[in-house]
């Protein structure tokens, strides 16, 4: 069985295709840059829906695939930004009418925590869920994916990219703050806020920001706040894995990427006899592989969907999914 997904949740139009032992056969994507600012929900909406058809036959060609041999075609259903999921919504639509195959609406935030556990070797873990717009920690739990810590404000993504914005930098900024960080050598003091199971970045931002003003330097600040908020993260996570009798942490979203996150939660992980999974990079981001693996687990599991339940959900919850296939 071949399925097909297509994810465009934000920034990111991406489309894969996976088979029933999750070999990952294509995983393109495409991903707006805005030249100055955040990203506007009705461009990013209008580059999905210019790349996402060339996108689907380039999947195709990668994976050696004629189109017509796909069995069911997943969508991102939410969370995400109206206009861009309202886009891939009716593509995926307009391919599982015209193939007349299944058509599954998967939950992005699930997607990301089966992908990793489709790729890695874990079987139950801790998701550490660490992307532009997302910031979660989110284990299965009777029957439900549940959200045990996440964000009051902005994703971890979001104050990196923001700060490195505002610095001049050009999106996404995670990544180059990662190198300059490298070359940190004070740790300056920013706010480190963690509400119970819930961490909050705005005022890191703001204060990061007020410093850069006063004249500290871009790398000091780049490792100061890199290790302050993974710091905040690395608690609210090990606290869940505590609380859930939990050994193994997987990380995913866009952020997972970073080095040092990793080198911190693989650290908290070896210290309590836990281990640590990080899929591959192409499959940390927002990317269809994820997409069509968990329709495919969906399917599987007997879940059907007419078009008409196929609307996006804007505010999608993680577990407002009932997690059949597992
Ligand atoms: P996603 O939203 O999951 O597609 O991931 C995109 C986010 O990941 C953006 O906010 C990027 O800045 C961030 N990101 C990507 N690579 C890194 C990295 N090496 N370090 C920190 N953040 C990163
Ligand atoms: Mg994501």
């Amino acid at each position: 069985m071949w399925a097909l997904g297509i994810e465009g949740t934000a920034h990111t139009c991406g489309v894969g295709i996976v088979d029933e032992t999750c070999r990952v056969l294509a995983n393109v994507y495409d991903m707006i840059k805005p030249e100055k600012g955040g990203i506007h929900p009705r461009e990013a909406a209008n580059h999905h829906a210019e790349v996402v058809v060339p996108l689907i036959r380039k999947a195709a060609d990668v994976a050696g695939i004629e189109l017509s041999d796909i069995d069911l075609v997943a969508f991102s259903q939410g969370p995400g930004l109206g206009p861009c999921l309202r886009t891939v919504a009716t593509a995926a639509r307009a391919l599982a009418l015209s193939l007349d195959v299944p058509i599954l609406g998967v939950n992005h935030c699930v997607a990301h925590l089966e992908i990793g556990r489709g790729i890695t070797a874990a079987k139950d873990p801790v998701l550490l869920y660490v992307s532009g717009g997302n910031t979660q920690v989110i284990a299965f739990a009777r029957g439900r994916y549940r959200v045990f810590g996440e964000t009051l404000d902005i994703g971890v993504g979001n104050l990196l990219d923001k700060f490195a914005r505002e610095c001049g930098l050009p999106f996404p900024g995670g990544p180059i703050l990662e190198k300059l960080a490298q070359d940190g050598t004070a740790l300056v003091p920013l706010p480190y806020r963690v509400k119970g199971m819930d961490v909050a970045f705005s005022g890191l931002l703001t204060a990061a920001l007020a410093l850069r003003k006063q004249g500290a330097s871009i790398e000091d600040l780049a490792f100061s706040m890199q290790e302050i908020a993974f710091a905040m993260l690395t608690e609210v996570t090990e606290r869940a894995m505590a609380h859930l009798d939990n050994e193994e942490v997987l990380l995913g979203g866009g952020v997972a990427r970073n080095r040092r996150l990793q080198a911190m939660i693989a650290r908290m992980a070896s210290d309590r006899g836990a281990r640590m999974f990080v899929p591959p990079g192409d499959l940390c981001i927002d990317n269809g592989a994820m997409i069509a693996w968990t329709g495919l687990l969906m399917h599987r599991s007997g879940i059907r969907m007419g078009i008409d339940q196929t609307a996006v959900d804007q505010r999608f919850r993680t577990d407002q999914v009932a997690v059949s296939w597992r």
